[in-house]
């Protein structure tokens, strides 16, 4: 199994790089973003208590997204291997993480870091909001918190890979054909070194 994390503050594209990604390698997406809206859809009480949270940029309890990844690592033995987008997002989520994959006899082959700078992340989430239908997609000062969030508490998680080598930071900024490519490429190397 090659697992992958897709890195980077919100709006950075971890969501539209996912869904190329996972059909080129074949891998199954797991997007803590998603699961957690699909709480919200089906009026589950998980999802309730998240709105709450999302609504307000702030982050959902790190023991609700680490259950939820338990169940979908889980529900999905035969796979190539998964790529994470949206977690882990702290340290405890990271530390989590590495510990469910051990139980499975796999581990986090890389962290694509994916680097854009504030203003744009600003302008691309108040552009997304026109249609995605995200509450939280709406409000500047939402968006903003959102960024402060993953300055404070998920920028860090990073470092948490680094002594293992990683952690390949990637422009987030170009065409999406160019960052695919990037992320493409660095895919390429580890797998061919694995
Ligand atoms: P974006 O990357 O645009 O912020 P996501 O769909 O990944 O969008 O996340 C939306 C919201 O869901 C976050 O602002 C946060 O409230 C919540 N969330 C998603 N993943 C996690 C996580 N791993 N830990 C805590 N909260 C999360």
């Amino acid at each position: 199994m090659f697992n992958i994390i897709l890195f980077g503050p919100p709006g950075s594209g971890k969501g539209t790089q996912s869904e190329n990604l996972i059909a080129k390698y074949n891998l199954k997406h797991l997007s803590t973003g998603d699961l957690l809206r699909s709480e919200i859809a089906a009026g589950t009480p998980l999802g309730v208590e998240a709105k709450k949270l999302m609504d307000a940029g702030q982050l959902v309890p790190d023991e609700v997204v680490v259950g939820m990844i338990s169940s979908a690592l889980d529900a999905n033995p035969q796979v190539n291997g998964f790529l994470f987008d949206g977690f882990p997002r702290t340290t405890a989520q990271a530390e989590a993480l590495d510990k469910l994959l051990k139980l499975k006899g796999t581990e986090i082959g890389v962290v694509l870091a994916l680097e854009v700078s504030d203003e744009e992340l600003v302008k691309r989430l108040l552009n997304r909001g026109l249609t995605s239908g995200r509450s939280d997609d709406t409000n500047e000062n939402v968006i903003r918190n959102r960024i402060v969030e993953y300055k404070n508490k998920t920028a860090i998680v990073a470092d948490y890979y680094k002594p293992f080598d990683k952690v390949k930071n990637i422009k987030g900024e170009g065409t999406l054909d160019e960052i695919f490519a990037l992320l493409s490429k660095e895919i390429d190397l580890r797998l061919s070194a694995n």
